[in-house]
């Protein structure tokens, strides 16, 4: 083994395989993977094989794409068959609701040019004969499903990048991991020791042991999975190839797996395996048997597929592989390590690998993931996922990975973990609450305690009027929300206002003024929006997106001076209630001394104010778009302000409103939120927010690349849209129509209580941004006529905020 490389990849599964292939095509050759036992010894080499494009998140849809595609390509390079068998696949519905799903998920495949189609149970019946439609409403065809050969897949990878300069070494088990002051790190191993510049934890399995080297915890467990394979069945011989089979009724997939089928499941029962340590001895084993757990399941998969039961079993499988709580991998650099980077969690490396390499590849050698792989940033998670937290929310989401997750549904694992100090106040005020990033939050407040469960639909739900009637007082009288779930930053220093016009597009404001500023990174996307409150001189109160946290952090940390300013995270040390509507500033102003006429305290001010007895920030900002204040007080005093609030607001109308409503009298504004209308794959321009990027006040980061974008006008334009809606809203992701062709995509809706009617904003192409009429939305199956908006659907002039 060499002494020294540029990257080390721990982990010879189908991840670093891939890793390591990509790293040598973006042309780093220096490369190096560690092996502890043979290639595929972890979760790969029992894999079933299976791949499918269709993804809850588009853009990790995207780099499942180009997985599939990708195999081609390294058959060539390196001779070794990946096996791949593109069969094509059916999802099938039983119920109306899933097959509402799955008219959802082919109308997002739209505008990714996926070819899905919806199909009726007789056509699902001639494509897969062994299904019995009595269990059946419906289905979608996929043509790009079908399986691969795990150990031909890892072998390719590997072979291609040793072809391309890359060196493997096998039987050799990374023991730790020691950093070096400038960055680099020793490897150290049982068959002696590398110095790398980079590390890359594509442990799998093992991922939790190797980010323990480094003393990170990271959010993944491994759950044990069953699959099956029958006898050989009379009903395939000298028949095709069988097409993949997803059965969510019976929670299983189905395959033909040579003269047989295979048959896997995610049953509700799930077992984690290895909770807490995952033992090095593990290897190319297998676990034991356990049907009865998966019986529920496979006694459905017998009826819906009744000659799979005549065939008997043959083999049982049962292994190990790794989820993130949310299933998605965790992909990148690790906040706070240099040069520390991790490629785990994949629970589908069949399907993804090829991205994840990809992404993480170009990272490593530009800079910049070159996609938009927030789905899948290892920064997505912060402190809350504690191994506990992990274990429960992955052990649900595994017992659900084949049930319909509504846009109204809240799950129920591992809460409340975190609550702030009103939270039995609103919980008495009949809150129903919604889990963000582990911390409890307001969505709605019902009538009664018994009203107060969310019937999940794809539809209006039972919130709907009584988020019409929060929305109602805030337009009229007051609305009181609490806003502890925003991310808070604390800037300190004499370069405060020097770094943040560096890292920031707009101008930092004066002493107790506020500014809205978009982040850019270096090719001028949008990787941020802040709201820069202004304290001192040497002193700002960054507002921004909570679940962001360490994804902002990493970037503060990587641009920040050796001395003269400095950013803390403080989220949950400051917690904040925002009021809004025309009697809002009566309200506050029973409570300050402070003169809060617009004279003296104008739209966009900030001061420190004592409220009742209580000292806090006050912003004279809401994201509602009416008259409103932020109030930002540290989290002992929160009760006592909301009690003030809400002892004095009973004589201005006051109401609590939560955030569904806040969702839809923010896209009433056409005001864009973090991770849907702002991801890294927009830029300034074409997000609408040209207005924040400040030009005349010198350099910062994205500014070229800014600069040629409003040259050149941007491709795409965040639009609003007003949706012909029956009784299901948009939602996000829907596929925009114009003249019968496919040209752009929801990013959020609503129904606009204040405005009476259904809205959606979303991006068309530039060309398409001064065009009112003939656009469509594909909601639920159906497109509903929609009309552009020449500016928001509320307040347009924003006279109400500044008044
Ligand atoms: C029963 C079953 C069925 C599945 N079916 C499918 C399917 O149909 N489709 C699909 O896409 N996915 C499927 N999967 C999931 C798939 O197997 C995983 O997504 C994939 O294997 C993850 O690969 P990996 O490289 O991240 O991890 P692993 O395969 O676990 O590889 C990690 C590697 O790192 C090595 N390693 C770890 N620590 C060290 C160290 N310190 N030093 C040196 N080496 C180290 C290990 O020996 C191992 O080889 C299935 C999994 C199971 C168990």
């Amino acid at each position: 083994m060499k002494s020294h490389a540029k990257v080390v990849v721990i982990g010879g599964g189908v991840v670093g395989a891939s890793v390591l292939y990509h790293l040598t095509k973006a042309g780093w050759k220096d490369v190096l993977l560690i092996e502890r036992a043979e290639l595929t010894s972890g979760s790969t080499w029992h894999a079933a094989g299976g791949m499918h494009t269709v993804n809850g998140d588009p853009n990790v849809a995207k780099l499942q794409q180009y997985t599939i595609e990708l195999y081609k390509e390294i058959e060539k390079i390196s001779g070794q068959s990946c096996g791949v068998h593109i069969t094509g696949g059916i999802m099938l519905a039983g119920t109306r609701e899933r097959l509402d799903w799955l008219k959802m998920a082919k109308a997002r495949g739209r505008y990714l040019g996926m070819d899905l189609e919806i199909i009726s149970v007789d056509e699902a019946a001639k494509l897969f004969p062994l299904l019995d439609k009595k269990h059946f409403a419906g289905a979608m065809y996929d043509p790009i499903e079908g399986h691969v050969d795990p150990y031909g897949v890892t072998h390719a990878y590997a072979k291609s990048a040793q072809i391309g300069g890359a060196e493997i070494v096998r039987h050799t088990r990374v023991t730790d991991l020691k950093p070096r002051a400038d960055g680099s790190w020793d490897v150290i191993t049982d068959h002696g020791n590398v110095h790398a510049e980079h590390v890359v934890n594509a442990g799998g399995l093992w991922a939790r042991e190797v980010g323990r080297m480094v003393g990170i915890e990271l959010p993944i467990l491994a759950m044990e999975h069953q699959y099956l394979i029958t006898g050989d069945m009379p009903e395939l011989a000298g028949k095709k190839e069988q097409l993949h089979a997803i059965d969510f009724e019976g929670e299983i997939y189905i395959r033909q797996e040579r003269g047989g089928m295979l048959m896997g499941t995610y049953e509700r029962a799930g077992v984690p395996w290895s909770e807490v340590t995952t033992p090095w001895d593990f290897g190319q084993d297998l676990l034991p048997n356990d049907l009865e757990r998966i019986a529920p399941s496979l006694e459905v998969g017998f009826a819906h597929f009744p000659a799979l039961g005549a065939a008997g079993i043959k083999k049982v499988v049962n292994g190990p592989f790794t989820f993130a709580p949310d299933g998605n991998p965790l992909v990148g650099p690790i906040r706070g390590l240099k040069n520390f980077w991790v490629a785990c969690g994949v629970m589908a490396g069949f399907s993804q690998g090829g991205g994840v390499g990809l992404a993480l590849s170009r990272w490593m050698v530009d800079g910049d993931p070159g996609a938009d792989i927030w789905g899948m940033d290892v920064a997505r998670y912060g402190d809350w996922t504690t191994l506990a937290y992990t274990n429960a929310k992955v052990r649900e989401n595994y017992s659900r990975r084949f049930r319909i997750r509504f846009p109204n549904e809240e799950l129920p694992a591992a809460r409340p973990l975190r609550t702030t100090p009103i939270y039995e106040k609103l919980q008495a005020e009949h809150a129903v609450f919604g889990d963000y990033c582990g911390l409890e939050h307001a969505l709605w407040f019902a009538p009664t305690a018994q009203e107060a469960e969310d019937i999940v639909s794809f539809r209006r739900s039972n919130a709907h009027p009584h988020v019409a009637a929060e929305c109602k007082a805030v337009q009229n009288s007051v609305g009181l929300i609490e806003i502890s779930n925003y991310g808070k930053f604390e800037i300190r220093g004499p370069r405060t206002a020097e770094w943040l016009s560096h890292v920031m597009a707009n101008h930092v404001p004066a002493v107790g003024r506020i500014a809205l500023t978009p982040m850019l990174n270096e090719r001028g996307k949008l990787i941020g929006d802040f709201t820069m409150c202004r304290v001192a001189d040497d002193h700002v109160f960054l507002v921004g997106t909570y679940a962001a946290e360490t994804y902002y952090m990493r970037w503060f940390e990587r641009h920040m001076p050796a001395s003269g300013v400095s950013v803390r995270p403080c989220a949950m040390e400051y917690v904040g209630l925002s009021i809004a509507g025309p009697h809002s500033r009566a309200l506050l102003q029973s409570l300050v001394r402070d003169d809060l006429s617009t004279a003296a305290f104008p739209f966009m001010s900030f001061r420190r104010m004592e409220i009742g007895m209580v000292p806090g920030y006050v912003g004279r900002v809401s994201f509602t778009g009416d008259l409103g204040f932020e109030i930002w007080v540290t989290t002992d005093y929160q009760r006592a302000l909301y009690d003030a609030l809400v002892k004095a607001g009973r004589e201005h109308g006051l109401k609590l409103f939560g955030g569904r409503a806040l969702n839809a009298m923010r896209i009433e504004k056409s005001f864009g939120s973090w991770a849907r209308e702002f991801r890294p794959i927009y830029g300034p321009f074409e997000a609408g927010l040209d207005r924040f990027v400040d030009f005349k006040k010198g350099e910062f980061i994205g500014r070229s690349a800014a600069a040629e974008e409003k040259d050149r006008g941007g491709a795409l334009r965040l639009v609003t849209l007003q949706v012909e809606a029956a009784d299901a809203d948009a939602i996000g992701d829907e596929p925009i129509w114009h003249d019968g062709k496919v040209v752009g995509w929801v990013t959020s809706g609503a129904y606009g209580h204040r405005v009476g009617r259904s809205l959606a904003l979303g991006y068309v192409p530039a060309a398409l941004a001064k065009v009112d009429a003939g656009f469509e939305i594909e909601i639920i199956g159906e497109r509903r006529k929609a009309q552009r908006l020449a500016g928001a659907a509320f307040d347009p002039s924003g006279k109400l905020m500044r008044t």
